[in-house]
């Protein structure tokens, strides 16, 4: 069996919607039927308060959400289990670790950001400058994807940046900066790295320790786990002087009249009770993704996103937008080439009525601007539509596209 289809068998939405092409991935991917088993199987045997009971449930329920620990612990390439936090998405890790640092950041730092990342991971800084006064320095991009050199030459220059936020792969364009190369300038300027790798974390093999750098946030159901759950990598040096986002059970080690002393990471920044269930899906979705080689992934993904393309192309009136415009999208250098998805727009037709109509024929893509409106904003457009793909997207999912959207021109450019 080919391999596509067989990790399709796996997959129960497959079979329970005919006719549907999803190609949203990037919003939220569908799970597979053993990390959907694990969470009903946990439900069905019971399940107790993490770290909290001493009865046989609680203890179970300790182990299975630690168990879940160690797995995505892995998956991040962290050195240590007790570096992983588990959030509820990224979103949520990306907040923590501006809190939580900025608590000791004012008028003199300042943030680096990029035009390319979504809202999640710019919001939070802005927030930052807005209460505390810290100043926001941004890297510019290119339409191609690739960051502005001259912006990243020109905001390290007085020493005054605590830390540098970037996406791992664009939302929209599908671009990867090169981390490696940025983090070792922020390192060298003594700035943290704090990696937002919503997209990233499910199309290529991630290590914290390869990328050097010091936060790195996750969401499970990017990456064929549930929702409401997530991951923050951090660095064990850094959690220990950190001070807790959110306050309350679980994240203290005790509490008087007069204050309280927080508990160890993660439990320090864990506060309420945990997701229990969501960790288990999350660390079944990720056992289950190891038993397929990220070779094959890789090449699957290559050939699903270039036949995406020449479709995509073989209908007039459509823009693609950044470097899958370009000739080829297999060969180019890691910092050129597209991964996840493909944006466009098309001539005469709102990106909201398109994904409407497109939706009406089974074809699921995502509309508007995608939460990067300054990266829209550079691309001159305010909105656009992403097709983007999974491990499970297989040729007809691609191939109904393009006449879908050849019947949604003659609809709505009458
Ligand atoms: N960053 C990127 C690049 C994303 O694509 C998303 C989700 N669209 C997020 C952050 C936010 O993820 P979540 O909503 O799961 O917190």
């Amino acid at each position: 069996m080919a391999w596509n289809d067989q990790i399709r068998r796996q997959f129960p939405f497959i079979e329970r919607r005919p006719g549907v092409s999803y190609l949203d991935s990037a919003a939220t991917t569908q799970q597979p039927q053993e990390a959907i088993d694990a969470v009903r199987d946990a439900a069905m045997r019971g399940i107790g308060s993490v770290h909290r009971g001493l009865h046989p449930l609680s203890d179970e329920s300790t182990d299975a959400f630690e168990r879940a620990r160690d797995v995505c612990s892995t998956f991040l390439g962290a050195e240590y289990s007790d570096e992983v936090i588990f959030t509820n998405g990224t979103t949520m890790g990306i907040n923590l670790v501006a809190r939580s640092l900025g608590e000791r950041w004012g008028e003199d730092d300042a943030v680096v950001v990029t035009k390319l990342d979504h809202h999640s991971n710019i919001t939070p800084w802005l927030q930052l400058c807005e209460h505390r006064g810290v100043e926001i320095r941004w890297i510019g991009v290119r339409p191609d994807g690739t960051l502005d050199e001259k912006d990243i030459d020109a905001v390290f220059h007085d020493g005054r940046v605590r830390l540098l936020a970037l996406t791992g792969q664009s939302n929209v364009l599908g671009t990867r900066p090169d981390l490696a190369v940025l983090a070792a300038l922020a390192k060298k300027n003594g700035a943290l790295v704090c990696v937002d790798a919503a997209q990233w974390a499910a199309h290529a093999r991630i290590n914290v320790a390869e990328i050097g750098c010091d936060f790195l946030a996750c969401s499970g159901h990017k990456i064929y786990g549930p929702t409401g759950i997530g991951l923050l990598y951090a660095r064990r040096e850094l959690l220990a002087n950190m001070p807790p986002f959110l306050t309350g059970g679980g994240m203290v080690r005790s509490v008087t009249e007069e204050g309280f002393i927080p508990a160890e990471a993660p439990a320090r920044f864990e506060a309420g009770t945990p997701h229990l269930l969501g960790a288990i899906g999350l660390g079944a979705a990720i056992e289950w993704q190891n038993q397929w080689s990220w070779d094959d992934r890789v090449t699957h993904e290559k050939h699903v996103l270039t036949l995406l393309l020449d479709e995509l192309r073989s209908v007039p009136g459509v823009n693609v937008l950044g470097p899958a415009n370009g000739k080829t999208l297999a060969d180019g250098p890691v910092n050129a080439s597209v991964s996840g998805c493909i944006a466009f727009t098309v001539d005469g037709i709102h990106p909201h009525d398109l994904a409407d109509v497109l939706g009406s024929k089974g074809v699921c893509v995502r509309a508007g601007h995608h939460c990067a409106q300054p990266l829209h904003k550079t691309l001159g457009i305010e909105a656009s539509v992403r097709a983007s793909v999974g491990i499970y997207t297989n040729d007809d999912d691609i191939l109904a596209l393009a006449p879908a959207i050849r019947a949604a021109q003659k609809i709505l450019l009458r």
